[in-house]
């Protein structure tokens, strides 16, 4: 078992459990305050909690087991109760036995999948992020917070982002803005998405001027190939007038 400290339940992200499971853990298991508790005014094992709920529909998905990851709630004075879930989720993962192996998914499958969804774990956040900050009322309401359907769709329907060239006009700032550094482009020059780095965070849609629209969400149909380099550079309206005018 391996013990990771964190301020709050509510700072153990998607990728986290994600990148767990990635390097060959075989379970995961949060431990929180209890709800209503919370230390502080944020409520993050609420957050926690709907993290958890939509990562186990995802796992389904993925054909692995959700009871894998659990979340427990406890107070800090309660050592005996963590002592007891920690001794129960332990002998349950015993059962399930090695990660893949009853979940019949052959290692490097399995390995593959969680890589494709921990590199959308930015753009599952923002595309849910509602209901990742939900705080229902009855504990009932959380059994359908994330249905089997509403994951189906979320994996089919995923938006990617792509430059118009013939829009660009190589303003700079989505290539400014972007977290990843995935658009190359210089001045004067039409930019492109790396779409292997790109994470979907919509960023360089939302940044580029109304004025050039350049930048266009695609789904449910291949993203164009990237224009050749030496076709990228942006002549000018003066210069292209120059070169009509010559014999
Ligand atoms: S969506 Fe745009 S800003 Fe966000 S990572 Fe992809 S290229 Fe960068
Ligand atoms: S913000 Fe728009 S116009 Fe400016 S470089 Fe990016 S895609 Fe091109």
């Amino acid at each position: 078992m391996k013990l990771i400290r964190v301020m709050c339940s509510g700072r153990v992200d998607l990728e986290f459990v994600l990148r767990a499971f990635s390097n060959g853990m075989d379970g995961v298991m949060i431990g929180g305050c209890r709800l209503n508790e919370c230390n502080y005014v944020t409520h993050g094992n609420y957050d926690a909690l709907n993290m958890v709920l939509l990562c186990q529909k995802i796992m389904e998905h993925i054909g692995l087991n959700p009871e894998r990851l659990r979340i427990e709630f406890m107070s800090a004075g309660e050592g005996l109760l963590l002592a007891e879930v920690i001794n129960d989720f332990g002998k349950k993962v015993e059962a399930l036995g090695p990660l893949g192996k009853s979940d019949e998914i052959d290692e490097n499958e399995l390995k593959s999948k969680i890589e494709e969804v921990r590199k959308l774990a930015p753009y599952i956040k923002i595309v849910k992020r509602e209901k990742l900050a939900s705080r229902l009322e009855k504990e009932e309401d959380y059994e359908g917070l994330f249905t089997r359907e509403e994951i189906e769709a979320l994996f089919r329907d995923v938006i990617s982002y792509y430059i118009d060239p013939e829009k660009c006009q190589a303003c700079m700032i989505c290539a400014r803005q972007c977290p990843v550094d995935a658009i190359m482009g210089a001045k004067k020059q039409i930019h492109v998405i790396d779409q292997e780095k790109c994470i979907k965070c919509g960023t360089c849609f939302e940044v580029c001027p109304p004025r050039f629209g350049a930048v266009k969400e695609i789904s449910g149909e291949p993203v164009p190939p990237p224009i050749p380099e030496e076709k990228r550079t942006i002549i000018g309206k003066s210069k292209k007038a120059g070169l009509a005018s010559e014999p």
